[in-house]
């Protein structure tokens, strides 16, 4: 059978690989497909349905700014929401028949000789294109990092991201392992139904108010009506997370102390008892893990059914959790809200590049991704690495923020990925980084990322457990978005390509 050809082939169809497509389109490029491993799209707002789930990021800035805003019923949608405007998205632009479900790659080759990926999927279909956009996210693999005796337990457990919303937690004893973006956001909920619910918190988190609302009637008119006042509330939220940028470093600055203020102001306010208050109050500086943004959270820990545990978890057993102390939590039902594994960046796929120029590989430059990512995943602006011609990651190393919409970041790269895939094609070739591009840039990065909170004294998804920061940018998304405007093609060595 012939493969299929395209110019573009992307992989993951959540808004990064969505967004892409629709940029492509819109630049007039109908030559790609979209693969897909799961049956949906939506990437992490398919996977992370449990209640409560919703954006931490309001509504208005967490939307493509080139494509018309959906009529949202709230400052900060919740998951189905989301789900919805992202399904909605995808039949309104056309891009069902770019997509391909069920479609999951587990091989790309860069075939020298044509200058083309030839990408292979879990059911042996392949595709070959100029270009592979690898749109897999940083979020998505679930792990149960440090927990010992899972298999043992006899009642039921599940990851956040994977929510069993098949089984009823009324009057259950129920386990919530984690105390992050996702547990915050369900804590309350299962609260709500559950016998009693124990919040296993290995570091406390800072946490700020939320003040969400449902928008009313005549604000939603308002917006549907008038696109600059929409234009006004977006750039309105933007510029405020902008300006959270003070408290992503650091030395002490007025930011930092207005946000740790704000935070301690919530729990005091949310949490009278004082002995509760300083198991919830955090030791390292402020913006090192990622910020809370909840109001129902603390409040839901004030229940008589809730309680929080702060010994350290020895192990699962049949019977529930056995913490340090020796003693056993039993447990109907385990949730672990334990986070992803975020620093391969690569899963199952195997990426296969030109072979090295130099011998033994330097640093970043080898036969596959994963053995030029053997020290660390590093790519130039977080989308190409050098010995792989005309790929382009989408939120990939030291793209993630801690203060601002992580969309506004993805814009960036699809305009540099577009004009990267045009370059391509008038030059009939591919561009690959220059090894020595990714070594200054590198440098310099990890040395700005030395000043930033991330840097500071925790533990966090951001960084390697010896401190290299692999996943979060050093600036703003000014800082980011100058980086990236222009694509200076002398980055880049031009690969031949014939096809
Ligand atoms: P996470 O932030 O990585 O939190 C994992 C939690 O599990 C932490 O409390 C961690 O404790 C705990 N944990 C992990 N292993 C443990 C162990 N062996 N023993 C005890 N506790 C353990 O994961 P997440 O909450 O799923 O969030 C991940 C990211 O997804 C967020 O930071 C955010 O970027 C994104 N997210 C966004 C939203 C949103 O926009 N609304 C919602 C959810 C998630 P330690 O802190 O001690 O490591």
């Amino acid at each position: 059978m012939d493969t299929e050809v395209y110019e573009v082939a992307i992989l993951g169809a959540g808004l990064a690989g969505l967004g892409m497509g629709m940029k492509l389109k819109m630049a007039g490029e109908e030559s790609f497909v979209i693969l897909e491993k799961e049956d949906r799209v939506g990437g992490t707002w398919r996977d992370n349905s449990y209640p409560g789930a919703s954006c931490d990021v309001q509504s208005h800035l967490y939307w493509f700014s080139f494509d018309d805003q959906p009529d949202w019923s709230r400052v900060f949608a919740l998951q189905p929401e989301i789900q919805a405007n992202i399904e909605r998205l995808v039949a309104r632009r056309g891009l069902n028949h770019h997509i391909r479900l069920n479609a999951e790659v587990t091989e790309a080759v860069w075939l020298e000789d044509s200058g083309h990926w030839l990408i292979t999927t879990l059911t042996g279909e392949q595709v070959r294109s100029r270009a592979f956009v690898a749109a897999w996210g940083q979020l998505n693999r679930p792990s149960f990092k440090g927990i010992e005796g899972r298999e043992h337990f006899d009642g039921i457990s599940w990851h956040s991201a994977r929510w069993r919303h098949d089984v009823d937690l009324t009057g259950k004893r129920v386990a919530s392992i984690g105390n992050g973006a996702s547990a915050v956001q369900f804590i309350p909920e299962v609260a709500e139904v559950a016998g009693h619910l124990s919040v296993f918190q290995r570091t406390p988190n800072y946490c700020v108010p939320r003040l969400d609302r449902p928008y009313t009637e005549e604000e939603r008119r308002m917006f549907l009506e008038d696109p600059a006042k929409l234009r006004e509330s977006r750039d309105g939220f933007y510029w405020e997370h902008e300006g959270w940028i003070g408290a992503m470093k650091l030395e002490d600055n007025p930011v930092a102390q207005e946000f740790t203020r704000l935070a301690r102001e919530h729990l005091e306010s949310q949490v009278p008892d004082p002995e509760l208050r300083e198991k919830l109050w955090p030791k390292y500086p402020i913006g090192c893990k990622r910020l809370l943004i909840a109001d129902t959270f603390y409040p839901a820990l004030m229940r008589d059914n809730v309680d929080l545990v702060t010994e350290r978890i020895d192990r699962i057993e049949a019977a529930g959790v056995r913490t340090a102390d020796g003693r056993l939590h039993e447990m109907d039902v385990i949730i672990y809200a334990t986070g992803f594994e975020t620093l391969s960046f690569i899963g199952h796929v195997e990426i296969i590049g030109r072979s090295p120029r130099s011998w033994p590989p330097r640093r970043g430059e080898g036969v596959s991704l994963r053995d030029a990512w053997r020290e660390a995943p590093e790519a130039y602006l977080g989308m190409t690495v050098s010995g792989f011609p005309n790929l382009f990651i989408l939120y990939g190393p030291n793209t993630n923020l801690g203060h601002n919409s992580i969309i506004a970041m993805l814009e960036c790269q699809f305009d540099y990925v577009l004009k990267a895939v045009q370059a391509a094609q008038q030059k009939g070739a591919a561009l690959d980084l220059k090894p020595e591009v990714l070594e200054h840039y590198n440098a310099q990065l990890q040395d700005e990322l030395r000043n930033s909170s991330f840097a500071g004294n925790c533990n966090s998804w951001y960084k390697t457990p010896d401190g290299r920061i692999t996943n979060n940018w050093s600036g703003s998304v000014e800082d980011y978005r100058a980086r990236t405007a222009d694509l200076d093609l002398s980055d880049y060595e031009l690969v031949p390509a014939t096809a």
